[in-house]
């Protein structure tokens, strides 16, 4: 390894260094680091943008150092809608770190890539020691190469030509060349400072950096759908705050806490998340004593509406988010979205409407929120709920129900009894 260092003009007294002598250097700490390995992570629809490009990426920037500050010390900068994370020291876990990066959103890709000189000499013994893990188990491969430097003095099927003796004679034959269906690709890139040779990347959690459009007040029950809509709609680059109605005594504490804990899944993708709890019971009690049976659901849902966007002005919320999916449930048919939605007076984006609960659950189980969300705890729109709801409302009649209800300081007094959680707890 030593050897290596010197190939790559690194000073001999520079790779000897004591552990706190190498703090003083950040130029002397980048090439401690093991094969100089860093990492690459590629912009997904961000590398679209136009004039406003800059604004994005600062944000996306911004994200990826505030998720990978656990993990260590970070030189983390862009060039040519490439996102730079090299290590200035070690990492406390790096399969953690490569995972936590796997999850910012605007990031398409990620691969650890090894850093190297800009000449054949280097790109091929750096080759012939990295990559050689990394083809385990596979069959075949192809090499290719490209040039963002076109001063370059070799053309890419030249580099990717090397490349692939290279590693034909750091594997011993032991893996073969396929051009049309290889199981692994290897990559030089001829940047501008120095070149990185990489096999394949890792597809990321793609979509647009949290923070740049705009925040968004999710009503969070326990289920299935709301994290997955909360997840999608990060996912386009919402911040994402939670509200969440209980029904204590009806609704237990236990149920409180698995959606404290969905929050707290959620924050891997979506980042840190204030949960707002709101005690409906008293609203709950009076539509139960005061309207007809069967419009129950769809008043209780109404008032909910009220109470988020209430709630969301008051944090500088423009929207609020739900799980619904059309016609999944009586109060999820068109009609019913119909009396619901203008009790809300900033928009509702409802981005799981035309999923399928398959494809929903498909989400959730890539998410991790799943597991939590079939934990059998109650919601407190089970509470009270009506027999037979209605499925086709009108306005009118929802509207003479509603009346009978005055719910109005009860909204009022429920919102200013919320409670506050911060997930995850120690951020
Ligand atoms: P989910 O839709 O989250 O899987 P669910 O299917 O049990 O839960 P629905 O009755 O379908 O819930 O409610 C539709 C939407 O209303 C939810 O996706 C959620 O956005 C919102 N909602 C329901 N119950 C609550 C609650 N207790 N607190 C906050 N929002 C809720
Ligand atoms: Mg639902």
């Amino acid at each position: 390894m030593l050897s290596r260092f010197l190939r790559l003009g690194i000073s001999r007294k520079a790779v000897k260094k004591s552990p706190a002598a190498q703090e003083n250097s950040t130029k002397e700490r980048m090439f401690f680091y093991p094969m100089n390995e860093i990492y690459l992570c590629k912009y997904g629809e961000l590398a679209l943008k136009g004039l406003n490009k800059g604004q994005f990426e600062s944000v996306l920037l911004a994200n990826i150092r505030k998720k990978i500050a656990p993990y260590g010390s970070f030189r983390v900068f862009s060039s040519q809608s490439t996102i730079y994370v090299e290590p200035l020291g070690e990492i406390v876990n790096q399969s953690q770190l490569f995972s936590a990066l796997l999850t910012v959103f605007g990031i398409s890709t990620v691969c650890r890539a090894a850093k190297t000189e800009k000449n054949m000499e280097s790109i091929v013994a750096t080759v012939k020691e990295y990559i050689p893990p990394f083809l385990q188990g596979k069959h075949s491969f192809r090499a290719s190469a490209k040039r963002a430097d076109k001063k370059f003095p070799l053309t890419s099927p030249e580099i990717a030509a090397i490349t692939g003796a290279a590693v034909l004679e750091a594997t011993g034959g032991r893996i073969s060349v396929s051009m049309d269906n290889p199981d692994a690709t290897v990559t030089v890139e001829i940047r501008e400072e120095f070149a990185f040779v990489h096999a394949d990347a890792v597809k990321a959690a793609g979509g647009m950096p949290v923070g740049t459009a705009g925040r968004a007040m999710l009503l969070l029950s326990g289920g299935i759908d709301s994290p997955v809509a909360g997840y999608m709609m990060a996912k386009r680059g919402a911040k994402i705050e939670a509200v969440h109605f209980e029904s204590f005594p009806y609704t237990s504490e236990r149920a409180k806490e698995k959606v404290l804990e969905l929050a707290r899944i959620m924050s891997n993708y979506c980042g840190p998340i204030r949960v707002n709890c709101v005690s409906v019971t008293k609203i709950q009690e009076r539509l139960k004593d005061t309207v007809e049976e069967s419009y129950f659901t769809l008043l209780l849902r109404r008032s909910m509406m009220r109470i988020a966007a209430a709630l969301a002005k008051t944090r500088f919320c423009d929207a609020l988010i739900t799980g619904e999916s059309l016609g999944q449930v009586a109060s999820q048919t068109m009609q019913a979205i119909t009396v619901t939605d203008p009790a809300s007076d900033i928009p509702v984006f409802r981005p799981c409407i035309g999923l399928d609960k398959e494809e929903i659950i498909e989400i959730a189980r890539k998410t991790d929120t799943f597991e939590t969300s079939v934990l059998p705890y109650e919601d407190c729109c089970t509470v009270f709920a009506p027999r037979h709801p209605k499925t086709r409302p009108t306005m009118e009649n929802v509207l003479i129900e509603e009346e009978k209800a005055r719910l109005s300081l009860l909204e009022k007094e429920a919102l200013d009894s919320l409670q506050i959680y911060f997930l995850p707890e120690n951020e």
